[in-house]
């Protein structure tokens, strides 16, 4: 029976509900009153439950979508400004004891060459990271508990915050580990991380059991559970994903609202970022072997439904996709980006190209990240690299509040352009410092308060004199 107030999976990722949303759209999606009454919901920005986002979803009528992409563009301005936060993926250790079909670490891949860094690797590849511009990361790890238990992705986070280089720090680490308990849920909170991601891969519980054949991760309530003892261990901030491509993206889409729906109910606090990547070829994996992909039109579809349908969450997407398809979605509802991402361990101090036997997937974009953020700001979007919220403590709630209040304008936006700054003066080219310094003083302009304004016009020349690390 479906609710979404338990916390058994099976009972707030209910498949009747599911199926029986689906039909409910497919009944629905080609009637146009009733579409334009599910945009007028999505309009008042309070969201939309997952038989409107499903129904959404499905309809095919291409003024409902000229409208439906029209508003997703204006909830993405109105909640997210035109702030673009960047981050990088720093990949820990290649070790896998679970035999995911879709990904190359899994244990039956012999040829891979498996690769754990030490604490002093992990000290070349974030001075790598630091040279580059980054202040957040998102670490990744193979679930092996002999190879990577929880003391060493511990003392690996601690190392990442220890380094000094230049004037470089990370700033935020976002975690995205296999599941674990409650304890280690804790411990992870108490070792100062961001934001704990774990992606569902597929909620279909046939498919989840198929496509993940042995290992601890074939156990679907365990994994699917997850969000919930992250945040019985104190972690409230925590980021949900489905990998695209693996199972049909109706299915997924509205298991993944169902999903975000439990967490609301339960805690009080829907999930901080929903991250959307797609199953991509990688060493023995083929994705058109899944026979679930999806086109990039119903990509960007996904994308501006969930901005619809959960105003307040981040999204993420990755290098997995091309420049073409991120200029899209960035557009759509998009809010946090990776740049010039390596996908393999050690990938950053070690500058030789990346191979396909090592990589964990092919990446689409592979600029740099001053190219990434020249591009953004040619587009008149800001490159953001504040972490200021979590080190505010505004997680969870406290940070929904924040958007709620509307003051992102004079909170968000003075802090993104004090870090662009920040880039500005440490890391970049000639030519981006240049955009980058017009479209702070653009910028600027549009902070409401006029106290605040001053506060981040005198702390940017401060930035310029040498000082760092301001936040509102
Ligand atoms: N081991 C952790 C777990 O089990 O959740 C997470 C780390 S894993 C390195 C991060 C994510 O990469 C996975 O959750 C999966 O969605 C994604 N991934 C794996 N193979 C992929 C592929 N071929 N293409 C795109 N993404 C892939």
């Amino acid at each position: 029976m479906y609710n979404p107030q338990s916390l058994r999976a099976e009972e707030f990722i209910d498949h009747d509900e599911i199926m029986s949303t689906l039909e409910f759209a497919d009944k629905h999606c080609g009637d146009a009153a009733f579409i334009d009454g599910i945009l007028d919901k999505a309009r008042l920005r309070k969201g939309l439950d997952h038989r409107e986002a499903a129904t959404l979803l499905s309809c095919t009528l291409p003024e409902k979508t000229a409208a439906l992409y029209a508003l997703a563009e204006q909830i993405k301005k109105d909640f997210y400004g035109n702030r673009i936060v960047l981050f990088a993926p720093l990949y820990l250790s290649n070790y896998c004891v679970n035999s995911c079909l879709y990904c190359p670490y899994h244990r039956q891949n012999r040829h891979m060459p498996r690769k754990k860094l030490s604490q002093e690797d992990i000290v070349a590849e974030v001075t790598a990271l630091q040279d580059m511009g980054h202040k957040r990361l998102a670490i990744e790890a193979g679930e092996d508990p002999a190879m990577n238990p929880l003391e060493y992705i511990l003392e690996s986070i601690a190392t990442i915050y220890s380094v000094r280089h230049r004037n470089g720090s990370i700033r935020r680490v976002n975690v995205n580990i296999a599941a674990t308990t409650v304890e280690d849920y804790r411990k992870l909170k108490e070792a100062q991380i961001g934001t704990y991601i774990l992606f569902q891969e597929t909620y279909h519980k046939e498919s989840y059991a198929r496509l993940h054949p042995a290992g601890p991760k074939h156990d679907y309530a365990w994994h699917t559970e997850a969000m919930d003892r992250a945040m019985q261990g104190g972690i409230d901030d925590v980021g949900l994903g489905v990998l695209f491509g693996l199972e049909s993206w109706r299915y997924e889409f509205t298991a993944l609202l169902m999903h975000a729906e439990h967490l609301e109910a339960v805690h009080g606090v829907g999930p901080h970022t929903i991250s959307v990547p797609r199953v991509k070829k990688a060493d023995g994996i083929d994705p058109g072997s899944f026979d679930n992909g999806l086109d990039d039109d119903i990509f960007a579809r996904i994308c501006a439904c969930i901005r619809l349908a959960v105003p307040y969450t981040g999204m993420i997407i990755s290098t997995r996709e091309s420049q073409a398809v991120r200029e899209k979605v960035i557009r759509l509802g998009v809010s946090q980006i990776s740049g010039a991402s390596r996908t393999s361990v050690g990938g950053y101090a070690d500058p030789t190209p990346e191979d396909e036997d090592s990589a964990q997937f092919d990446v689409s974009d592979r600029r740099s990240l001053d190219e990434v953020v020249a591009w953004l700001m040619g587009m008149d979007f800001i490159p953001s690299f504040c972490t200021a919220c979590y080190r505010q403590g505004r997680t969870g709630d406290r940070f929904m509040s924040l958007c709620k209040s509307g003051q992102i304008l004079n909170c968000c936006h003075p802090n993104a352009l004090m870090t662009l700054k920040e880039y500005l003066e440490d890391y970049a080219s000639p030519d981006t410092r240049a955009l980058g310094e017009a479209l702070i003083a653009r910028e600027l302009e549009k902070v409401p308060s006029a106290h605040v304004r001053e506060i981040a016009r005198r702390n940017i020349a401060a930035i310029a004199q040498g000082k760092r690390d301001f936040r509102f």
